[in-house]
């Protein structure tokens, strides 16, 4: 089983998606196979902002312990705290542990319509201290981060001192939101670093596959679209492939800078799509 601890390279991850409940899970081992072949450091696995009203928890548990232990790789699963009580949190910390799942991405989630949030848990922070209160040391904990500022927050200053409040509650190691500039990125981490966080960061990037999804996903988190990627899309929109190669270009264009900046990590945010995973991989492997 390979180790993301003590590496002196970057550490190369993959995110997926598990399928929604009334779906096969078949197609989720299929891309597995194959993206496990590319033997990222390790895969995180998403959790659906319904919690456990939808049994969204009950699939993520099912995949991250599927990549250990069918796979033999490191899964690290997501916990969305605003739906979950903290009894809740605790059958889903001694499950994942019994699966030998030691890693767990802590978010606070999204508000979901028609849901209302459990009032256990307000930030990702009170999560972060519940799991140290009651597991110390025996899970190792990443939480998320923003380059370009969380969408509620007031400002990138405000964020980053709240991240530090994270940080401080015990959290080894960050993963940030996708980004399209790399600039926001590097200034992001600038002023992290002067606020004191020192954990590691890895940079999240998604490769673009369809006008429509980086259109949703972009309105979702407020990541700035740069002109020349813009560009791409407009001159690509009505040409699938065309896009998804440009796409792939871009983020392999992304990630050698990054590297090249001496960055922690890269996450690359799949959507479930090997091929895209491999191109990237195939392409960048030589440079971590
Ligand atoms: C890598 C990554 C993976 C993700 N995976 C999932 C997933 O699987 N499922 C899902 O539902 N969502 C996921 N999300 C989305 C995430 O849940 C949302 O972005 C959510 O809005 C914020 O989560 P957080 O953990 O960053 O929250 P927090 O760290 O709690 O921050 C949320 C907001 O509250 C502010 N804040 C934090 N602490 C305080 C405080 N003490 N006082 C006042 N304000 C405070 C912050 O500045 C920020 O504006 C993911 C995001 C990322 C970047």
């Amino acid at each position: 089983m390979p180790t993301i601890d003590n590496q002196n390279r970057a550490i190369f991850s993959f995110e997926i998606f598990p399928p929604k409940r009334d779906m096969s899970m078949d197609t989720i081992y299929r891309t597995l196979d194959e993206l496990t072949d590319l033997e990222p450091d390790f895969i995180s696995v998403t959790c659906g902002a319904g919690g456990s009203a939808d049994g969204s928890n009950r699939r993520t548990i099912e995949v991250a312990s599927a990549i250990q232990n069918k796979y033999h790789r490191v899964g690290i699963a997501h916990l969305p705290c605003i739906h979950f009580t903290r009894n809740d949190v605790l059958t889903m910390l001694d499950e994942l542990e019994t699966n030998g799942v030691k890693k767990i991405l802590a978010l606070r989630g999204d508000r979901v319509p028609d849901l209302t949030p459990k009032e256990d848990f307000h930030h990702a922070s009170d999560l972060v201290a519940f799991i140290r209160e009651h597991a110390g040391d025996r899970f190792q904990i990443f939480a998320a981060c923003y380059p370009e500022g969380h969408t509620e927050a007031p400002d990138l200053d405000t964020d980053i001192q709240n991240l530090r409040r994270k940080v401080d509650a015990g959290v080894d190691r960050l993963i940030s939101q996708l980004f399209f500039d790399n600039e926001f990125f590097y200034e992001f981490l600038n002023k992290a670093r002067k606020a004191g966080i020192t954990v590691p960061v890895e940079a999240g990037i998604m490769p673009v596959t369809n006008k429509k999804q980086i259109e949703r996903m972009v309105t979702l988190c407020g990541a700035t679209l740069p002109r020349k990627f813009q560009r791409v899309l407009a001159k690509y929109e009505s040409q699938p492939e065309a896009l998804r190669e440009a796409g792939i270009a871009f983020a392999t264009e992304q990630i050698v800078d990054l590297l090249a900046h001496g960055v922690d990590g890269i996450h690359l945010y799949t959507m479930n799509n090997s091929y895209i995973a491999r191109k990237i991989s195939d392409s960048i492997r030589t440079l971590l």
